[in-house]
């Protein structure tokens, strides 16, 4: 397809089209892993298509690029090895020593961690703000210091919302960046740029891979300046993709529509599934008309996704029970993949924020409900919750 046509295409035929176009030479509709560090050149300097060395761009990840900037409404997508590279990559591409960054006070602990231990140590300070506060994150900002306002929506693990087009507005009257973590909600349900944000970051760990079998991280920008920093310190720093990577969050990407739609039935029925079961003292779900961010996230969200905490009445001890009784939901840290996992967010996602604002309350129980069949996950949910 040509790339006006795929422009005005759905999201279904960008995921499966964009990025390439069957190979000219066998046909082959999948892009290839181009397993090669280095490209042959037609005299000194004639590179072919550009290709010169995988640091610096390999086939098999413009494909991926190309792939997330589409599905993101954005010019320039950028893949990395993970997401935390992917976000280390954007701090020294928009921050210099002395700049600030306000962090959403539930912020994903890895990413917590990242500027509380490295950045910090390199002169970039940060604050944290509740993202679901414009006001709070406006009284956070630093004048002339804040380069970054962070935000995820839905959060990690206590799904708070975030209004986009509220927080871009208060980042942009600061002179800020509004960068925006998509990996909960995914381009599917969502589209940052569109609201407003400058930046989307992505662990491809996550959905966008959806299979659980690769780490990888990328982002994507709707400006070509900005494109153009990212890019030289992709390439400079190095935490790129591997070609095989690539290849697996691309193939992944061409059914993220349709494991979406799915995760989200089977959230939603899990949802009401433990609304009504007594061993359950609250349910957290932006679908829950009751959630603080249900009326932003009915705004800017297609549907709300497929992770779900909930708190326990029996306390801790019946929280990491729950974890270790479920046969279906495989007790794991990650989220995103086809199969359910569940995990106790204060002893393992979230043990590194332990003693700080960010921590989660103990009795918080975690589920990444996967795409299988929903009577098996709530029979299993009601075995562990002591229910048969
Ligand atoms: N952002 C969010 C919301 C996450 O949940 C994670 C990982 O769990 C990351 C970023 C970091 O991504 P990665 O583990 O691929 O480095």
């Amino acid at each position: 397809m040509s790339d006006r046509e795929l422009s005005k295409a759905g999201f279904e035929t960008r995921a499966i089209h964009a990025g390439y176009e069957p190979d000219p030479t066998t046909g082959a509709v999948i892009p290839p892993i181009y397993a090669t560090s280095t490209y042959a050149q037609d005299g000194v300097g004639g590179l072919r298509n550009g290709y010169e060395y995988s640091r610096s761009a390999n086939p098999t990840r413009t494909a991926l690029e190309e792939t997330v900037a589409a599905l993101e409404g954005g010019s320039h997508g950028f893949a990395f090895a993970s997401g935390l590279a992917a976000e280390d990559t954007l701090v020294r591409a928009t921050c210099t020593p002395g700049d600030h960054v306000v962090l959403p006070d539930d912020a994903y602990g890895g990413t917590f961690r990242l500027f509380d231990k490295v950045e910090q140590a390199w002169g970039i300070a940060h604050s944290s703000a509740p993202g679901s506060d414009p006001e709070a994150v406006r009284a956070a900002i630093r004048p002339g210091e804040t380069k970054l306002v962070w935000v995820e929506t839905p959060t990690n693990p206590l799904l708070n919302i975030g209004d986009l087009a509220a927080l871009a507005a208060v980042a942009h009257e600061a002179g800020a960046l509004l960068v925006v973590d998509n990996t909960f909600a995914t381009s599917y349900l969502q589209q940052p740029l569109a609201l407003g944000a400058d930046v989307v970051v992505h662990s491809t760990t996550k959905y966008a891979g959806g299979h659980s079998d690769v780490v990888g991280g990328a982002l994507v920008v709707d400006d070509a300046d900005l494109a153009e920093r990212i890019g030289f310190h992709q390439n400079s720093i190095g935490a790129v993709a591997g070609p095989f990577d690539a290849w697996l969050v691309l193939r992944g990407l061409k059914t993220l529509g349709l494991r979406m739609e799915r995760h989200c039935d089977n959230a939603e029925a899990v949802v009401a599934f433990l609304q009504d079961h007594p061993a359950v003292s609250q349910v957290i779900y932006p679908g829950l008309p009751e959630h603080p961010g249900h009326e932003v996230a009915g705004r800017q969200m297609s549907r709300f996704g497929g992770m779900v905490s909930f708190r326990v009445a029996g306390g801790e001890q019946q929280a990491l029970d729950v974890c270790a009784g479920t046969q279906v939901f495989t007790l794991g840290e990650s989220l995103g993949g086809v199969e359910s996992l569940i995990e106790h967010p204060g002893r393992m996602t979230h043990a590194s924020v332990a003693g700080t604002d960010l921590e989660v309350p103990a009795d918080l129980v975690r589920l990444s409900v996967g795409i299988e069949t929903a009577e098996d996950l709530l029979a299993d949910l009601d075995r562990a919750l002591g229910g048969a």
